[in-house]
């Protein structure tokens, strides 16, 4: 007899949500973890009494009030608005797109005015956008596509603008009102707590272990439980058998400073390629924290090759293709795949959950 009823392989948003899930249905459920805490990449830790994202900044946004609910059950969260600035070559400009960044980058005051400008920007692309750079010169013209789109999303892919998939573009609200929010959902905020309490919370009731690899002796952990639910990368988990999916991953230079007020913002974007980073993050912006001292992230975009966390499923028609091959083979093991790796898709919070629920539903029949 085995004796756990669910193994889960990981313990990011994903593994979490289903062991919730799984414990409260009364499951006994054993969760793995090859890192040395829980979490996958929303862990927050405390640095000089502030929450630190340790592997980038997270914001949690959703329009599904279900998810909102479920998410709140673990802590409060405050009433955080992303609205990251843009450094282009010491310019400021307000993000997401809207008329605070047209009104800087043109000189216009109203939407009309904006939209006369963009118009005539926008007649270059005709027909349907084939790439990222025809999708944002078709959203926001060449001036915006120059100076806030294409050096920056070609140091976070390596790969030209031409060379990417138009929907990583359409990510990113455009807006003719003076709006600085960068999402459009109705339901936005920090937890209070920190995302790792959060993670401890859902996993309460169950079993876990870090620092262990589910890979190093699969047959054996397999043997412990009934089912199995991965969330680790799907190519991984099959050796390579395939070929390599590619990923992005990134490199975090964290630093504690000895002023209050790094940038006054908790995101500020630097969108010319000629700087090695994509972003500056100061933690204590996303809490609301007064101290005296302040910490920053720098994250540095680069290739993803074994050995270094995957961040980011690069989703061009090669790589999709790819994964249909795993996903075949996935679909006749024993295990259920699942989360941002295991499905190799660009997940949000709010997706990882949802997608957890689905995957959850469908195992228990709930
Ligand atoms: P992960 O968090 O990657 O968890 C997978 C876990 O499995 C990891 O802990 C890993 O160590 C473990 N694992 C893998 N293989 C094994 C193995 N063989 N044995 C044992 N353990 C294993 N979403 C938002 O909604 N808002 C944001 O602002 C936001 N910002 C982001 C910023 C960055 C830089 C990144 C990279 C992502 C961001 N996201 C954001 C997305 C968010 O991080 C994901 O939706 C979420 O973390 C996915 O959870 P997951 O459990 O699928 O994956
Ligand atoms: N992007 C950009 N300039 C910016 C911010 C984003 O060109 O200042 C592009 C870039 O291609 C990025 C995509 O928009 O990969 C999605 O941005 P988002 O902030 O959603 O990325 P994430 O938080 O997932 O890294």
């Amino acid at each position: 007899m085995e004796k756990y009823d669910l193994l889960i392989v990981g313990s990011g948003l994903f593994g979490a949500t289903c062991a919730y899930e799984a414990v409260s249905l009364g499951k006994r459920v054993l969760v793995l973890e090859k890192r040395d805490h829980i979490g996958g990449n929303i862990y927050t830790e405390k640095v000089e009494g502030i929450d630190v994202h340790r592997y980038g900044a997270h914001i949690f946004h959703t329009t599904d009030k279900k998810i909102w609910e479920f998410i709140n059950k673990f802590s409060e969260f405050n009433s955080f608005v992303n609205s990251p600035i843009a450094n282009y070559k010491g310019e400021i400009y307000n993000l997401p797109f809207n008329m605070n960044t047209f009104s800087k980058m043109f000189g216009v005051a109203t939407p009309d005015e904006a939209k006369a400008v963009l118009e005539k920007q926008r007649a270059e692309i005709s027909g349907e956008p084939q790439n990222l750079e025809e999708q944002a010169i078709s959203l926001v013209g060449r001036d915006v596509y120059t100076k806030l789109i294409k050096g920056y999303t070609e140091k976070q892919w390596n790969r030209d603008c031409k060379d990417l998939p138009a929907f990583i573009i359409k990510r990113l609200p455009v807006r003719f009102t003076y709006d600085n929010n960068y999402f459009n959902d109705r339901f936005q905020g920090i937890p209070t707590l920190g995302y790792t309490a959060i993670i401890e919370r859902m996993l309460k009731g169950a079993e876990v272990r870090t620092g262990v690899n589910f890979l190093d002796d699969k047959e054996a952990y397999l043997s412990l439980a009934k089912q199995c639910i991965y969330t680790g990368p799907i190519d991984e988990y099959f050796g390579y058998e395939f070929g390599k999916l590619e990923y992005r991953s990134l490199r975090f230079k964290t630093e504690i400073l000895q002023e209050e007020n790094h940038q006054g913002v908790a995101v500020v974007n630097y969108t010319e390629r000629e700087i090695p980073y994509t972003r500056v993050i100061e933690h204590k912006h996303f809490n609301y924290v007064e101290t005296p001292k302040t910490v920053i992230t720098k994250e540095y975009p680069t290739d993803w090759r074994e050995g270094l966390e995957p961040y980011y499923p690069v989703n061009n028609e090669k790589n999709n293709e790819l994964y249909k091959v795993y996903a075949e083979c996935a679909r006749k093991e024993k295990v259920l795949f699942g989360g941002r790796l295991a499905q190799y898709k660009y997940f949000d919070m709010d997706d990882t959950v949802a997608a957890a629920f689905e995957l959850m539903a469908g195992l228990y029949n709930t």
